[in-house]
């Protein structure tokens, strides 16, 4: 599959598509080969003050249109991104490495934030509120926050940048995008598609780089920028809210996971498996979502890691387009040595392997699915997100203690539990400090629900009907003396 037609090297600023001024640029990479794909235009502060001052210029115009016209130029961009569903799906499998129909699969899935968010632009209703005074009215009216910035990640880099775009631009916001530095180029696609849907100038912005600090800090530092979108890891989260404190940024956080999958011993054991395979090791456990830790009760451990094994042992590993894969490579070397470090911790603290433990014959950046079984309850490999195919799995005695284990961390975004009782599953979804409960369920995502995470996964919602109120504040006007 070609994805030439939808492959760019420019920063695109302003409608343009303009080189960097410094006229620098960085590679990108295949992760499965280590192929150079493209050399990409390497924005600096300068470049990014430039998307700033541009997105400022468009913001009334853009926020003065009626939502309906919003709506119709969104409804357009979804319609052509869509129409490209397979070279977008070539592109983004060729820079990140997710299998082709994965690939496709998370195309689709930001179209539908586009569409999803298109639709919502017309319902941004305000209230009319039973006054204090008879002679007044209350009126609240929503109006965009103004120009947001958002940063994103490489795991999902299609899906991540339409889930923030879609209900900015809904809400009347423009946005300057720094997308991460291993796979920019479906960002840059995604905003060719805009310009062609006709998205005015300015109204979408994308400066890609090679050192995210020094536009981050542009980005989350400037005066004209209202708020900044985030997805990442906590610890770059933290220096975003730092950095955003000086000009009192809204933020919305999206950051690290450490899914608990809790496994009763009333549960469809099949149904748990087939949940546990799905949760972890879509995109090769590089989700902040993916099932991190796997605790099953005592009488069913052995049952359910046999079944779980004998299923992970189907998967196959390879490159994007190669028939039937399941998992890809991870991003990069360092997400390679993530992985071999917590598996060792594990394995020394007395933890085996059912499946895999080791690097795959696939290439460097390619590691089999494993399942560490007797894992100590002290192994690193619990505390830490993996952000890899790596299925540590806990014994446990009762609910109370199930329920303590999902919540002894300071993470707070998924988590998934697996039982056929009702009692249980209603004191348990309200336990589980979570953001996100799957029951009986190992994929969660959909654009109609809310996304996000508590304690310290993040701040916000995205997707579903509350996504559009972190793009808008509220307005309060008394109208006196009628
Ligand atoms: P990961 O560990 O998944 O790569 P990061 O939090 O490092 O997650 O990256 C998420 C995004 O944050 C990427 O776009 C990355 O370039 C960006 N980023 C990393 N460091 C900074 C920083 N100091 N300021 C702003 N953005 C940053």
């Amino acid at each position: 599959m070609s994805f030439e037609q939808v492959l760019n090297k420019k920063a695109f600023i302003n409608g343009e598509w303009v080189d960097a001024k410094s006229g620098n640029t960085f590679a990108v990479t295949n992760p499965a080969t280590g192929d150079i794909v493209a050399n990409i235009a390497d924005c600096n502060a300068d470049d990014a003050q430039s998307a700033v001052a541009a997105a400022k210029a468009a913001f009334r115009p853009w926020a003065n249109k009626t939502a309906k016209e919003r709506c119709q130029i969104m409804r357009n961009w979804f319609d052509i991104v869509m129409t490209h569903d397979e070279e977008l799906a070539a592109l983004l499998s060729t820079e990140q490495g997710k299998p082709f129909a994965e690939a496709l699969g998370e195309i689709r899935y930001g179209a539908a934030y586009i569409e999803w968010f298109a639709e919502e632009a017309r319902r941004t209703y305000g209230d009319i509120v039973p006054s204090h005074k008879a002679d007044a009215r209350i009126l609240v009216m929503k109006q965009p926050v103004g120009v947001v910035a958002a940063i994103t990640p490489w795991n999902f880099p299609n899906a991540m940048i339409a889930r923030k775009a879609a209900p900015a631009l809904a809400a009347g916001c423009p946005i300057v995008i720094k997308p991460a530095e291993d796979t920019p180029l479906s960002a840059l696609a995604l905003a060719q598609m805009a310009k062609e849907a006709g998205v005015p100038d300015g109204v979408i912005n994308i400066v890609p780089t090679s050192t995210a600090q020094v536009v981050g800090d542009v980005l989350t530092t400037h005066n004209d920028v209202a708020k900044v979108s985030f997805t990442g890891s906590t610890d770059v989260g933290r220096i975003i809210m730092r950095n955003g404190a000086q000009t009192i940024k809204k933020l919305s956080l999206e950051l690290g996971g450490n899914a608990p999958f809790i496994v009763f011993d009333d549960a469809d054991i099949d149904r748990a498996v087939e949940g546990a395979v799905a949760s972890k090791y879509r995109n090769s456990g590089q989700t902040c979502v993916c099932a991190n830790r796997l605790y099953v009760q005592a009488g069913i451990y052995d049952e359910f890691v046999t079944k779980f094994s004998e299923k992970v042992a189907e998967l196959k590993v390879g490159g994007a387009f190669d028939h039937d894969v399941v998992l890809g490579p991870l991003i990069n070397k360092k997400a390679v040595a993530k992985v071999e470090e917590l598996v060792g911790d594990a394995l020394e603290k007395g933890a085996s392997a059912t499946i895999g433990g080791r690097g795959s014959d696939k290439g460097e950046l390619f590691y089999e699915p494993t399942i560490l079984r007797d894992v100590s309850r002290d192994a690193r490999v619990l505390r830490e997100e993996i952000f890899g195919p790596v299925a540590p799995v806990i014994k446990f005695d009762d609910e109370a203690d199930a329920i303590a284990l999902a919540n002894d961390s300071e993470f707070g975004l998924a988590g998934y539990f697996f039982s056929n009782d009702l009692g249980r599953v209603w004191r348990v979804a309200e336990a589980i400090e979570c953001g996100i409960v799957g029951v009986n369920e190992g994929v969660t995502s959909a654009v109609e629900a809310p996304f996000g995470g508590i304690k310290q996964s993040g701040l916000g919602r995205e997707g579903s009907r509350y996504g559009l109120d972190d793009y808008l504040e509220l307005k309060y006007v008394l109208m006196g003396g009628l």
